[in-house]
């Protein structure tokens, strides 16, 4: 997750759909989208709601995906250029570069109440893959893979938090709360990312 300069739940009044940036504020009635009715953002939020252009619409689905999973424009480049030049659909490609992040399966997988969090996780070392320790929220996770909390982590409140807890986690992962493990089973499929994001448009708007 990129470091984002002003309050995220804007990004979501921004968007126009509830991005869950902020763990678990975002599912209860404490959700500022919620409760200003997904108004956009400043003064004149409604008043600005007007006809966005094809341009508009291929732009805001790009900036919709960049923010859910916390990249800045820069790498987002990369990784659409990456799959772009890689066999299959372009969009789906795209989106498992994205699931496939470090910080997202940690996020996923229940073990951090957001993609922020969890980046925070990574980047303390509080993480091994395959046995040795990784701190890099970008790396890029395969089926095989085996994620663990480090030992002397497993006293933390988001990793206490995680072993009573029930998040549903997608059937790509597989998660033993008890022991703080997650082995990646295969590549995630379509259905199983976020379904708010339109990877087509996203295609569109680089394809300009
Ligand atoms: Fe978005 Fe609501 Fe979460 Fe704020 S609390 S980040 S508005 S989903």
């Amino acid at each position: 997750m990129a470091n984002v300069h002003e309050p995220v739940c804007r990004l979501c009044r921004r968007e126009g759909v509830k991005l869950f940036l902020k763990g678990d504020k975002c599912v209860g009635e404490r959700c500022t989208f919620t409760k200003r009715n997904a108004t956009p953002p400043g003064q004149h939020g409604l008043a600005r709601r007007r006809r966005v252009s094809e341009y508009g619409v291929q732009l805001r689905a790009k900036q919709r995906a960049r923010r859910i999973y916390g990249v800045l424009e820069a790498q987002f480049r990369i990784y659409f250029d990456a799959a772009a030049q890689s066999k299959g659909i372009t969009g789906v490609l795209l989106l498992q570069t994205l699931e496939r992040r470090l910080d997202n399966v940690v996020y996923r997988a229940g073990l951090a109440s957001s993609r922020q969090e969890a980046r925070q996780l990574v980047g303390h070392r509080h993480f091994k893959v395959n046995g040795r320790p990784v701190n890099i929220p970008s790396y890029q996770v395969r089926p095989g893979e085996v994620i663990t909390v480090r030992e002397r982590s497993h006293q933390l409140e988001p990793f206490q938090r995680a072993v009573a807890g029930s998040r549903s986690v997608p059937a790509w992962l597989a998660v033993m709360p008890e022991s703080l493990r997650v082995d990646v089973v295969r590549q995630p499929e379509r259905q199983e990312m976020d379904t708010t994001i339109d990877e087509q448009l996203i295609v569109e708007y680089y394809s300009r």
